[in-house]
């Protein structure tokens, strides 16, 4: 696989000299400065009034409302929740010059049609693989975060080297970019943090959790055990892969894993993890979100009350209140 650098940036062939950045969240916010600090002109788009609208201002980036920020610009990146995006488009289309291009971070709403975009349009994909305050301070520190670039449409010829441009604009070349499609980046992220990264995790640790506690041992144990200790885990697994965390622990803790992980997660939690993945590719989940969305979301918002109230909640907050040092790794994190 290719991965582009900043030597193979063609600045001048990408033609990218005004940037609107609508929505100044996460990666909104890192994407705008980013740019800006590379020497990019920039309009970050928000709602008047927004709570956004005032923290673009206090870091001294040119604000305007996301249909006259649109206007005339280059690239026009839509960083709002993927949810709100279609409703943004609608109000910013007709503000978008023909030549430009619609650029996105995540594939969600271009792969499953709820953004249908005029042919006379670009619609490119630059997607950090990491959130905006780390894409942030990797670039203030002269690094940065590895990108996934994609073309849906490429109605200028010049797509590829402009998605390049805005990828090195934020920083994403001095790591990296790897070249995708929009159906493979919004697949596996989906995928991902469904099976692996945030479902996959919560439930096996909430439900090793319950097993001690079920069992008789004391919650406060059980919340070291399943919950504290696995960023040890993960840090290791993250710098060095399975080979650094063997390193690190027990041959004990490595004959149990060997020997009780695949009775665990075994070929059954494939099979469904097979399930999972054909929802995101048939279409399933997303419609069943947006429906969601669009109800007003009484489903999620009950699931998500009943997991804020879990006892793994109530431990947690006791202990980590005990461990200091935690509050500053939280916010480098946020
Ligand atoms: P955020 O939730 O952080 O975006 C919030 C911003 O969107 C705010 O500026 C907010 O403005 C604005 N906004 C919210 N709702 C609306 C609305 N209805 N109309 C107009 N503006 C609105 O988003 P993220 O940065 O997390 O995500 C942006 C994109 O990046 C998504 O496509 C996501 O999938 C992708 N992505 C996110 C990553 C992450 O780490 N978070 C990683 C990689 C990709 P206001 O203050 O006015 O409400
Ligand atoms: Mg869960």
């Amino acid at each position: 696989m290719k991965i582009y650098v900043e030597s193979d940036v063609e600045q001048g062939k990408a033609g990218v000299s005004r940037i609107a950045v609508i929505g100044y969240g996460s990666q909104g916010r890192a994407h705008a400065l980013n740019l800006r600090d590379s020497g990019i002109d920039v309009t970050v788009g928000l709602r008047p009034g927004g709570p956004s609208w005032q923290r673009a201002e206090a870091d001294g980036i040119k604000v305007a409302p996301p249909a006259r920020a649109a206007a005339g610009a280059d690239i026009v990146a839509i960083l709002v929740p993927d949810m709100a995006a279609p409703r943004v488009w609608r109000d910013i289309e007709s503000s978008v010059k023909p030549g430009a291009a619609i650029l996105f971070a995540h594939g969600f709403n271009i792969h499953y049609g709820s953004i249908q975009a005029p042919d006379s349009i670009d619609v490119i994909l630059v997607a950090p693989k990491g959130p905006g305050a780390l894409v942030r301070r990797q670039y203030e520190e002269g690094r940065g975060v590895p990108c996934l670039m994609a073309v849906a449409q490429d109605a200028t010829g010049r797509a590829k080297a402009r998605a390049l441009a805005y990828a090195h604009g934020i920083g994403g070349t001095r790591g990296g970019v790897l070249e995708t499609t929009f159906a493979e980046e919004t697949e596996t992220d989906l995928f991902g943090e469904q099976a692996v990264l945030c479902g996959g995790v919560t439930e096996l640790v909430t439900q090793g959790f319950e097993t001690l506690v079920e069992a008789g041992y004391q919650p406060e144990v059980a919340y070291f055990e399943c919950m504290h200790e696995l960023k040890l885990i993960v840090d290791l697994l993250h710098e060095g892969g399975l080979a650094k965390m063997h390193q690190f622990v027990s041959d004990t803790a490595k004959y149990g894993d060997l020997t009780r992980g695949p009775r665990v997660v075994d070929e059954s939690t494939r099979e469904r993890m097979r399930t999972v993945l054909k929802e995101i590719q048939d279409g399933t989940f997303a419609r069943e979100w947006r429906a969601e969305y669009e109800a007003g979301m009484p489903r999620y918002k009950a699931m998500m009350a009943a997991d804020m109230a879990h006892p793994i909640e109530q431990v947690g907050r006791e202990l980590r209140a005990r461990m200091s040092w935690l509050r500053t790794e939280q916010q480098d994190a946020a």
